[in-house]
Parts: C-alpha cells; structure tokens; sequence
C-alpha cells in the first residue's frame, strides 16, 4: 500500500466513525392528485444516495426542526427562494419572508397542524403543502409548481363556464315555454309530448350542471378556494335523507343510519361532501329494487373515518367495477333510461375524494347488493 492510498483509508477511516446513525424516515407526500412524491429510505443530508433523490425531484422540499429551523433543503427549493444550502441550520427567514409559509411551518412545528395553501413567488404559483413527519419531530415542507395547470384550468374553466351558461340560457327557456304550454294544452297526447320535453330538458339542465362541477373539481383550485371546515357527517346524512326522501318513499326504500355518528365531523368544504354522499346514497337508491334497503354507516378509529354506503339492490358485475367511476360509463346502456342519471355521479365522486386524498373502494356483486366505503384520513 503507498502512502497515498495509507492517507485516503485512513480519512475513510475518520469519515465511517463522524458519520452519524442513520435515520430512517419515510415520507409519503401528495403533492397533487396524480403526482405522489414518495421518498423512502435512509435520509439525511450527508447521504449521498438521498441527496441525489431530493435533488432530482423536480418539487422544492425543505424540512424544519421543532425550532423551526431548515435541517434539510433541495436544489430545486434553493432556486425557488435564490438561496444557497447556508440556510440550512438556520431559521426559515432566511429562507423567505413569506408570512403564509412561515405561519404554517409554525403552526405545524408548534401544534402538527397540516396546511395546504398556494403561494405566488417570482411570477410563479407554487402549491405548498406543510406536513408533520410521523415519527420524527421534523416538518416537511414541498413546492409544487403549478404555474401553468393554473393557466390551463382558468382557460378550461372559463370555456365550460361561457358554455354551459350559453347552453343553460336557451334550455331554460324551453323549459319555461313547455310548462306553460302544458298549462294551456287540454289534449292528453300533446300533454305526453309535452312532459316527455320537459323531463329532457331538466336532464340536460343535471348534465350541464355535473359537467361544470367535474371541470371545476378537475382544476382543483376548488379546494384551496373553498373554505375546508369540520362538517358533521350527521348533518349531511340528514340533508341527504330529505332530498331523497322522495323517491326514496317513491321506490319504497328504507334509509338507515347507524354507528359512530354523533359529533363525527370531516374537514371538508360543504359542498364537496355533500356531493360525495348524495352521490352514492341516490345510487343506491336508484339501482336498488322495490322495498330495497340503504344503508350508511359510520366507523371511526384513530385519525380515520368511514362511511359506508351500502343497498341490496341489482349490484354490478364484477368485470364492470373498474370501469363504473369512468364518465358517463353505465353498466348497461338501457339503465341510463331506467336511471336518469347523468353518467357522472360517481367520477364526481372519484374527483372530490382524490382532490383531499380520501380513500374510495367498493364491493359489489350482481344481483346481491353494493357497498361503497369513503375512507376520510386526517385532511
Ligand atoms: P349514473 O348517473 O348513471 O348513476 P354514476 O357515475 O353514478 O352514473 O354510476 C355509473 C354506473 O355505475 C351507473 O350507471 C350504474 O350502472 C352503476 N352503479 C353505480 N352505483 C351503483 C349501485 N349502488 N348499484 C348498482 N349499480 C351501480
């Protein structure tokens, strides 16, 4: 051995015994619905392999102390903020005076609270979300930069806007038109016509209506627009219940609802939950038989809540269960008549619980009954 290759295994040496333990921390991060940002492994800032992870992952991430202080930052967050890795160590304003940021890295430091916000830096819009991470006492922040979904969706957005108002303006008015015909008309055939106009007419009016809600959903500004409160699941299942109670009584079906229910609340914008739950309570109900039963059911463990819709109804087989969360997929051609609904319900469904990362699955079997469970974690 030279005296070279002495020197270098003697610095190896010293290098193996300054290396502290290993830390092993898994983080498992939602940016975006559809782009999961997963490292795991051994990860600290020393770790060659888990340096070239966090720098080559196009989103910024930085982790903080329970000080508050950066102990790890990536290339692609020292770029956002035009810093260099003297940050680390240091408190995060250093980093950035952004005063969301800072609240929110505080709030998660001091009380685990979870954030998702949008913030504008250098002409560019970047999804930040702030998440505590299990087991460590370390919060992890990520930048997703969303510039140009946002231009895109705003586009979208505003084209199915001006179309659906340009379409609902003149269906409205045929609408109007056919109920005051159906007034005046005392000829029982024309009177068939005539119903079988309006009831199209408010089909169509559904469509539209579905359709702009996928649009605003697949945008996913929605959520960080929408005021997300702690909802009651019993106050939606009731508003539910009296919407359907209808056709509920109707068709002769029986809603139940048991379990945990009592001050059960899910973070979520009003709107979006009572979608997801009407949605799948008007599916049972409508692909159910006479005298069917509906159920709904609420577990809670932990962070976790359940809710599970479940009918004995006519079920779906199961070659069918991947396909039936698609737009305007059904079943059977002929049950779209046998439904009038709009094809969208359940993709609604899809949109919403991938918007806050809740879990959806279903179980069902032709001729027995379907069971839809909503898996609410910690939003
Ligand atoms: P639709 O407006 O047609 O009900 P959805 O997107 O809500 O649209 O559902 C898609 C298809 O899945 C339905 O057309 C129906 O064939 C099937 N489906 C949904 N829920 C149920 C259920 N509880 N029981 C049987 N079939 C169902």
């Amino acid at each position: 051995m030279n005296e070279e290759t002495k020197t270098k295994t003697k610095k190896n040496a010293a290098k193996k015994t300054e290396t502290p333990a290993k830390k092993r921390i898994v983080i498992t991060f939602k940016a975006e619905p559809g782009s999961d940002v997963c490292i795991a492994g051994s990860f600290n800032d020393w770790d060659p392999k888990a340096k070239q992870l966090k720098d080559k992952i196009g989103d910024g991430i930085f982790t903080a102390d329970e000080n508050g202080d950066i102990t790890l930052i990536n290339n692609t967050a020292l770029d956002i903020f035009g810093a260099n890795q003297e940050v680390v160590g240091k408190d995060l304003v250093y980093l950035t005076s952004d005063k969301s940021l800072a609240e929110a890295v505080r709030g998660c430091v001091v009380s685990h609270n979870n954030a998702i916000f949008e913030i504008v830096h250098g002409g560019k819009i970047f999804l930040v979300k702030v998440k505590r991470l299990a087991k460590t006492n370390l919060t992890m922040a990520v930048f997703s930069d969303v510039t140009e979904n946002r231009e895109n969706a705003k586009q979208r957005e505003e084209f199915f806007a001006n179309a659906s108002h340009e379409l609902k303006t003149p269906l409205t008015a045929i609408k109007g038109f056919t109920e005051l015909t159906a007034i005046n008309n005392k000829d029982a055939g024309i009177n068939k016509y005539i119903g079988s106009i309006t009831r199209e007419t408010d089909r169509m009016l559904l469509l539209i209506g579905d359709m702009l809600k996928i649009s605003e959903l697949e945008s996913s500004q929605n959520l960080f627009r929408a005021e997300i409160t702690p909802i009651l699941l019993s106050d939606i299942l009731n508003e539910v219940r009296d919407t359907m109670s209808t056709v509920m009584n109707e068709k002769s079906v029986t809603f139940k609802v048991s379990g945990d229910i009592r001050g059960v609340a899910v973070n979520a914008e009003q709107g979006h939950i009572y979608d997801v739950v009407k949605n799948l309570v008007e599916n049972a109900t409508r692909y159910n038989n006479r005298g069917g039963e509906v159920n709904a059911v609420v577990k809670c463990k932990k962070n976790t809540v359940r809710l599970i819709i479940s009918d004995n109804g006519i079920g779906i087989p199961p070659e069918e269960h991947a396909r039936i969360f698609e737009r305007f997929y059904r079943v059977e051609k002929s049950r779209s008549g046998l439904s009038g609904g709009t094809g969208l319900g359940l993709s609604i469904v899809k949109h919403i619980c991938a918007l806050y990362g809740w879990g959806l699955s279903l179980t069902s079997k032709a001729g027995v009954g379907t069971e839809v469970t909503v898996t609410f974690n910690d939003s």
